[in-house]
């Protein structure tokens, strides 16, 4: 067998550039790609001038994406972290509450716990999804927890634990059945930010529709893209109902009156934005067929290299490969900084995962479990450039 080479920053830049078939050019980490009718739909837009809070492309969005999903009902809005905001509004959560999130996640699904006066409540991951480790989480529950009145308290800060928020991270979905039993035996609402796995599948079931509420995001860097939008995707009727309300300063049905019944947001995404949705959904499997025929060549180039490996997604499931994840060795951990610092100068916008969530300035008193596996991987992980190609799969 030929001894393989060890990683080197020449090495990776080579092995993206020949990945990504761009001997040259820059490579951002994730840029939108948009099809044929993305002009078209919004240039209706702007033709007709519905462009703001009323037209057909945002009851077609939401038809479209409740299809794509298989969710009952999807509601679209401004962002993934509005959508996480009113989720929790939904499942209940009030001042006080503590809500059960990864520290290895992006800061909007903190910042939705905070907006609803709760507290983040740090849990770790697990090396084989990247998502909430349902075993330590299981026991670390077993441990802390007491139940008043059918609610989960924790024994330590006599505060309710109202729910807990996984995260599929980089699209890989977490194991949903497992953490789905802990938070039944804990009496837990399950929320799932899905905002990286638009076309991520578990068990042939789309992320987000596999707990009590989902959100996914549409923002400028992920997988489709309205600009700037998320989703609310429930199976549940009345939740559904609630939160279109919600997110539409809480107008009751009237042709001319401004009747509100509740103090509610201004959540609802413009029709210029779902116009942008409609399009990228359409074209949302070959972009896919895109990312993947990526991730195999990122996963057969980087098999041949020491020192590192790269994630692959999890069994059971079809990931849509969000951002291509290499792990170093832990002896090479060191070298991350250096490695990502010389692939920007080179023009390859690769990046490191983000910061661990508690160690942030405003979460740094908020309550944790042990987070090794989040310590270690934090430290060890690469995303390189994902975007996909649609003339080139
Ligand atoms: C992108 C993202 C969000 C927030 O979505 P926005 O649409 O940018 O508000 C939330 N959680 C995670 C994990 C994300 O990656």
């Amino acid at each position: 067998m030929m001894e393989s080479a060890a990683i080197n920053t020449e090495l990776v830049c080579r092995l993206v550039r020949d990945v990504m078939r761009q001997p040259e050019a820059e490579l951002p980490l994730h840029n939108p790609v948009f099809g044929a009718n993305a002009e078209t739909y919004v240039t209706q837009c702007v033709r007709t001038g519905w462009v703001s809070s009323v037209g057909k492309f945002v009851d077609r969005f939401e038809e479209d994406l409740a299809e794509y999903t298989g969710a009952r009902r999807a509601i679209a809005v401004v962002n993934g972290t509005a959508a996480l905001h009113v989720a929790q509004l939904l499942c209940g959560v009030r001042q006080g509450d503590e809500v059960l999130i990864p520290s290895l996640t992006f800061v909007a699904t903190a910042n939705s716990v905070a907006y609803c006066n709760a507290i983040p409540h740090f849990i770790d991951v697990s090396p084989l999804t990247l998502g909430v480790d349902p075993v330590k989480l299981g026991d670390y529950l077993d441990e802390i927890a007491d139940f008043e009145a059918g609610v989960c308290i924790n024994r330590k800060t006599g505060n309710p634990i109202r729910g807990l928020i996984g995260m599929h991270t980089f699209g890989h979905p977490f194991a949903i059945d497992e953490i789905k039993l802990v938070c039944q035996k804990y009496n837990l609402k399950f929320i799932e930010d899905a905002a990286e796995s638009i076309g991520s599948f578990y068990k042939g079931q789309h992320t987000g529709v596999l707990s009590d509420i989902g959100i996914v995001s549409f923002n400028g860097n992920k997988t489709i893209t309205t600009g700037g939008g998320g989703a609310i995707l429930t199976n549940d009727e009345e939740l559904a109902n609630r939160a279109k309300h919600l997110t539409t300063t809480g107008k009751t049905p009237h042709p001319f009156r401004y009747i509100h019944d509740v103090v509610a947001y201004n959540y609802r995404m413009p029709n210029i934005n779902a116009a942008l949705g409609c399009s990228q959904l359409e074209d949302i499997e070959p972009l896919i067929a895109s990312k993947r025929a990526i991730a195999e060549r990122y996963i057969a180039a980087f098999t041949g290299v020491s020192g590192c490996g790269i994630f692959v997604e999890p069994k059971d499931c079809r990931s849509n490969y969000w951002l291509n994840a290499v792990v170093l060795d832990r002896n090479l951990a060191w070298q991350l900084n250096d490695i990502v610092e010389s692939l920007h100068r080179a023009g390859i916008f690769a990046r490191p995962a983000w910061e661990l969530l508690h160690g942030l300035e405003m979460f740094k008193d908020c309550p944790r479990t042990d987070l090794s596996n989040s310590l270690d991987l934090g430290q060890r992980i690469l995303n390189l450039p994902s975007t996909p190609n649609l003339s080139r799969v």
